[in-house]
This record gives C-alpha cells, structure tokens and sequence, in this order.
C-alpha cells in the first residue's frame, strides 16, 4: 500500500474531531441529535449542503450532505452515528473521553466508526475547495448496531429525493482492506398459538409444540437445499446460505398440551434470491398446511412471525466502480469478504456500487479499550485526499 503523507494538521483536526464526537454518548438507545447538529455545523462551514432527517420519533436523526452540484452519479462517504454500549465493560479509561496512548486513540466508538466520520468530515472544506464537477456526500446514519434502522430510512429518504448516487464507501472498520461482500443477516421469532388441553386427549387440543418442530424441520429441509443453491463461484465460507435455529421453547409439563411455542431463528443469505425462496417456501407450508390442521380444531389458533431485522448483504459483483475506485487509491490489488454485516446492502439494494473500506480493525469494535491506531487514520485521512481526483 503506498503511503502518501498526509498534512499534520489535518490529522491534528481529524483527531480533535474525533475527540469531539467520542464524547457524545451515542449508543444506540440514546439520542444522536446533538451529534448530528455538531456535524452539520462542521459540514455547512466547509461549504456543504446538510439535510437532516429526524425519524418519526424526533429523537433520532440522519445526516445527508452534499458537496458539488446535486445530481446524479455522485460518491457517498457512510458511517454509522450510534455506538454499543459500554455496559459490564472494564476500560482502563473513561470510554467517552478520548485519550491518546502509543499511537492508539483510546474511546468508545473510535474504531466502529466514528474514526472514519471525523475523517471524512476533515476532509470537507479540501473537497468544497475543489468545487468539485461530480457531487461528493456524506450520509450519517442512527441505529445501525440495532438492525440498521436509521440506514434503511436514509434509503427512503434518497428514493424521496430522487437523489440517485453511483458509489457508496462505507468506513467500517476493515484495517483500511476493501471488502466487497458480506452475507446478509435476518433474524425472525416465530410464535405458535395453539389450544391447552389435557395430555390424554391429544386430538381436542392443538399442540403449539408440535406444530413448532414440524416448522423447524422445514428449516432443516430449506437449509440442506440452499447449499445446492450456493453461486458456482463463491467466495463465502460457508459458500452458501445458512440457516440456524437459535431456541425453540414452549409448554409447561409432561401431561399438558401447549398452547405456545416459540422459535427464534436466523439465516444468512449470501443472495437476496434466497431470503425470498425460504420466506415463499415457509409462507406456502404455514398458509397450505400447518394452519389449516391447526385451525380444523380451533379457529383462533395461529402462527406469527415478527421480523427482528432483515439486513441486507453486500453481493460481490464483476462490475463495481467503487472497488475500482478504492483499489486506485490505496493500491490495493484485490477485495475481500467478511463474516460481519454492515449498511453496504442498503446502498446496494438502491442500485449503487459499494465497498465497504475504514480504519481500525474489527477486533477492536465493541469491545472494553477500543481503539484506533493513529497510523490508520493518517491511511484513511489519505485516500480520501486521493478520492478529490475523482471529483473534478
Ligand atoms: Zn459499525
């Protein structure tokens, strides 16, 4: 990777700003606002044009922002605003106060993602100088640790707009290595109302119990034929979707019939195709089947499935101007998978070619003394500077 330097007071301002945005305590359950209204003040000055989008609770917002004409066919620099708890953790250091120790950047949030944040919004007032002919934004986003909430409401937000962006980088932490894929992440409790009874009288109740295994064994059906469904050519490990039930719990003793079942489950698409597969297969067995025979012996009875998320992945593609882009810039001379997920998908799903590439290293994220090495953020601080030739 070739190093350019990058100026030491723009890394002295890329690091106070990350001081800056350490300190406000944005886990996901707490507001963002005031982190926001910071970033836009920093953004406007340098000359963007900021839309912050609060969602229907007011409490939490977006940031959307322009630098250069507002059209289509612009690069959209995207990080998350909201960090995971500090909860149970032992730090050596007060987790929402900055300290600087051997070269790593000590803070909640320093490496997932806010390093990445601060650099970007550094770079604002060199991009606004360039009065850049292809339009440079920089989009913020709530409750992403959550289930990606605030990134899924940006994708509305940019549909409203009719704002339509070619390129997304998104700065999770990768150690500055371009990723281009990741499996997706959709996570679902499945509730079974059935009818108590007693044990003896099997056929007078309808056993949620039961009906709940017959569902998980359509998962076991669904999850030895998606393996024949992996693409020919791969790269994730497993190379296909997966499927896995997390807890299955229901009843109350040996001679009573439940009346409730729940599972909880989860699967890991490495296409969109087969989230839609497993979500027809399993519409047409409860529909078809199941709730049929259980409604025979009560009419009231049910099967409710509540979608904890659905994130989306990031499908590696032949064309991709943003992994073009990124490997020009760092030097780079390939792209990478990773087992985590991100907002990358989102963007995908709109049309955009994405990558995901940020300093830090994921080892660090959630963890108690995360950090980030300054040496990742000069990198990070670098290809941005790379990226204003791409602009004009
Ligand atoms: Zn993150």
């Amino acid at each position: 990777m070739t190093i350019m330097t990058v100026s030491k007071t723009l890394l002295e301002e890329a690091k106070a700003l990350l001081g800056e945005l350490i300190a406000f305590e944005t886990v996901s359950s707490a507001s963002n606002l005031d982190m926001i209204a910071h970033l836009a003040r920093h953004l406007q000055e340098s000359g963007a044009d900021v839309e912050i989008l609060h969602d229907e609770t007011g409490t939490k917002a977006n940031l959307f922002a322009t630098i250069g004409p507002r059209k289509d066919g612009g690069i959209v620099l995207s990080g998350h605003s909201d960090v995971v708890p500090v909860l149970d953790q032992d730090w050596t250091s007060d987790p929402f106060r900055m300290e600087e120790r051997d070269g790593k950047l000590y803070g909640r949030g320093t490496c997932d993602m806010k390093g990445f944040i601060a650099a970007a919004v550094a770079m604002a007032p060199f991009y606004a100088a360039l009065n850049p002919t292809r339009p440079i934004h920089f989009a913020f986003t709530y409750d992403e640790e959550v289930g990606c909430f605030g990134g899924q409401a940006l994708a509305n937000s940019l549909k409203e707009l009719g704002l339509k962006p070619a390129v997304a980088i998104v700065g999770e932490p990768t150690s500055m290595r371009i990723i281009e894929g990741h499996k997706g992440c959709y996570e679902y409790t499945t509730r079974f109302t059935g009818l108590e009874g007693h044990g003896s009288g099997p056929e007078r109740g309808v056993n949620a119990v039961e009906y709940a295994v017959r569902y998980v064994s359509k998962l076991l059906e669904l999850k030895s034929e998606l393996q024949a469904r992996a693409p020919k050519e791969s790269r994730f490990d497993p190379p296909w979707t997966t499927i896995n039930t997390g807890s299955l719990v229901g009843g109350v003793a040996h001679n009573v019939i439940p009346g409730k079942a729940q599972i909880e489950w989860e699967m890991r698409p490495v296409q969109r195709s087969d989230a839609d597969h497993v979500k027809s297969v399993l519409a047409a067995f409860c529909d078809e089947e199941l709730l049929p025979q259980m409604r025979a012996v009560c009419p009231d009875a049910g099967i409710e499935t509540e979608i904890i998320g659905e994130v989306d992945g990031l499908e590696p593609v032949d064309q991709n101007e943003a992994r073009d882009i990124v490997m020009e810039l760092t030097g780079a001379n390939g792209a990478d998978l990773v087992p985590f997920g991100t907002e990358a998908g989102i963007f995908q799903g709109l049309g955009m070619n994405v990558v995901v590439c940020g300093p830090g290293s994921i080892e660090q994220a959630h963890k108690p003394d995360e950090f980030l090495e300054v040496e990742q953020l000069s990198q990070c601080l670098a290809m941005l500077g790379r990226l204003s030739h791409k602009l004009v």
